[in-house]
C-alpha cells in the first residue's frame, strides 16, 4: 500500500494550496477529488481576491488585514491571474453608508493594508460620473473609489495545484474518499478511483472537503467530534453587457445588503446573495428568488436594465459558504477559517477565504508539522509563481 506523509481530501483551492504548503516543505502528499479540480465553492465565488471591505462592519480587522497582505502577495505572484480594478461606491440620497462611514472605512482598510499606492480611494469629481457604465445619477451625491484585485477563481486553483505538482505532489481525480481509520501512528485511507476501490496510508489526514467537510467527518473511524455549521448558498447572475470601468459596489435596495456588479468574461455578473442550505451540497442550484434580487438591484442602479428586452439572464451559479452556527444574520458571521484538530492525525478546514488560501495553508502545516517526519524544506510558497494552467 502507497504511504504518504499526507493525504488531502478535496481539490478546492485550500486542498490545492495545502498540497503546495506540504511539498513545498519536502512532504510527500496525496490529494483526492471527487469530480474535478474547483469544481465546488472554488468555482462559484464573486472572483475576488480582496480584504473585503465590509467585514469590517462586522469587526472582523485581523481578517481583512491578513486578507490584503495576501491580496498584495498574490499581485506579484500571479499577475497573469489576479489584477486590480478601480472599486466604485455610488452614494446617493437614501444609501445606508453615509460618506463619513465609507471614508472611516475606506481609511481603515487603506491603514490595515499597509498604505501603499494600492489602498489609495478618492471621490470621483462630479464630470467623471457620465463615464461609470450607465450607473443612474438621479439623486447621485458621490462616488468613492478604491482598489482590491479580481480573479478566475478555477484557473487560480488550477495554478495552485499545478504549483503543488512541480513540487512533487500527487493527485487522484476522480477520487472520493469513502473511509478512514485513524490510529495512533497513522491513517488507512480508502477512496474509490474511477469507481474502483483504493487504500493509502498517510501520517496525517486533512479534511479540505469545503461544503462536504462534516460528511467526510461522518465516514472516519473513531468518530471524530464536528463543528456545527450552517450552509448558505451565494448565488451570482451573468447577464448580457458590458461594464469596462471596473467593478461597482453598491447596495441592494431591497435589504442594504452590499451587492457587485462586475465585468466578467466580456459580460456582466451580479453577486450574491444569502440563503440558507440544508440539502446535499451536490445539488445547490440558484434559486428564483435571488435571480429576482439581484436583478432588481442591477436594474435600480444602471436603468439599461429596466426594460425587458435586458433583463434575460444568460447563467447563473449558486455556491455554499460554510459558516459557523449562530443567531443573526449570515451577513455578521465571521469569514475566517477554523482549523479543528478533533484526532491527533486528522485536521479538518471549516470555512475560508479564497483570498488568504496561502496563508491558511500555511498554519495547516505549521498545526500539523510535529506529527510528520523530518524532511528537507525545497520551496516557500511565499516566492512561487502562479501562472495560468496552459
Ligand atoms: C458565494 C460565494 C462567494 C465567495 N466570494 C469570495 C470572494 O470573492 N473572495 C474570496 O476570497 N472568497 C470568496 N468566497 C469564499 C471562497 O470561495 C471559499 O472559501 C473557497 O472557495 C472554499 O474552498 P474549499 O477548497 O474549502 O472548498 P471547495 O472549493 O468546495 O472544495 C472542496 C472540494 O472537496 C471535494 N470533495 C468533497 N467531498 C469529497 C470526497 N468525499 N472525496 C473527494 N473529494 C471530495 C469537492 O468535490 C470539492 O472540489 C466565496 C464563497 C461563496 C460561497
Amino acid at each position: 500500500m502507497m504511504k504518504y506523509d499526507l493525504a488531502v481530501i478535496g481539490g478546492g483551492i485550500h486542498g490545492a494550496g495545502i498540497a503546495q504548503a506540504a511539498a513545498a516543505r519536502g512532504f510527500s502528499v496525496l490529494v483526492l477529488e471527487q469530480s474535478g479540480l474547483a469544481s465546488g465553492t472554488s468555482s462559484r465565488s464573486s472572483k475576488l481576491i480582496h480584504g473585503g471591505l465590509r467585514y469590517l462592519e462586522s469587526g472582523q480587522f485581523g481578517l481583512v488585514r491578513e486578507c490584503l497582505q495576501e491580496r498584495a502577495l498574490l499581485l506579484k505572484l500571479a499577475p497573469d491571474l489576479v489584477r486590480l480594478q478601480p472599486f466604485y461606491i455610488p452614494v446617493y440620497h437614501n444609501t445606508t453608508r453615509r460618506p463619513w462611514q465609507l471614508r472611516a472605512g475606506l481609511s481603515l482598510y487603506a491603514v490595515l493594508g499597509g498604505m501603499d499606492k494600492s489602498t489609495h480611494f478618492h471621490t470621483l469629481p462630479r464630470r467623471a460620473w457620465a463615464n461609470l457604465d450607465g450607473l443612474d445619477t438621479t439623486r447621485l451625491q458621490g462616488v468613492f473609489q478604491y482598489w482590491d484585485g479580481q480573479t478566475d477563481d478555477a484557473a487560480l486553483t488550477r495554478a495552485v495545484m499545478h504549483s503543488a505538482l512541480e513540487l512533487g505532489a500527487q493527485l487522484s481525480m476522480p477520487s472520493t474518499f469513502t473511509g478512514a481509520e485513524i490510529g495512533a501512528q497513522g491513517c488507512t485511507v480508502h477512496y474509490a478511483h474511477n469507481g474502483q476501490p483504493q487504500s493509502c496510508e498517510a501520517s496525517i489526514l486533512v479534511n479540505a472537503a469545503g461544503p462536504w467537510v462534516n460528511h467526510v467527518l461522518d465516514k472516519i473511524t473513531p468518530a471524530p467530534a464536528q463543528l456545527q455549521v450552517e450552509l448558505v448558498q451565494g448565488t451570482h447572475i451573468i447577464v448580457s453587457g458590458k461594464i469596462t470601468q471596473g467593478i461597482y459596489y453598491v447596495e441592494a435596495p431591497r435589504d442594504q445588503r452590499a451587492v457587485f456588479v462586475m465585468p466578467w468574461q466580456g459580460k456582466v455578473m451580479v453577486g450574491t446573495t444569502e440563503t440558507a442550505y440544508h440539502c446535499d451540497p451536490a445539488s445547490v442550484q440558484p434559486l428564483p428568488g435571488e435571480k429576482d434580487y439581484l436583478l432588481e438591484t442591477l436594474a435600480h442602479y444602471f436603468p439599461r436594465y429596466r426594460s425587458p428586452q435586458q433583463r434575460e439572464i444568460l447563467s447563473a451559479f449558486a455556491g455554499l459558504r460554510v459558516l459557523p452556527s449562530g443567531t443573526g444574520t449570515a451577513f455578521g458571521r465571521p469569514r475566517d477559517t477554523t482549523l479543528h484538530a478533533a484526532l491527533p492525525r486528522l485536521l479538518t478546514v471549516y470555512g475560508g477565504k479564497l483570498t488568504a488560501y496561502r496563508v491558511t495553508a500555511e498554519r495547516v502545516m505549521q498545526k500539523i508539522e510535529s506529527a510528520l517526519p523530518q524532511r528537507k524544506i525545497i520551496a516557500n510558497t511565499r516566492m512561487l509563481k502562479l501562472n495560468p494552467p496552459g
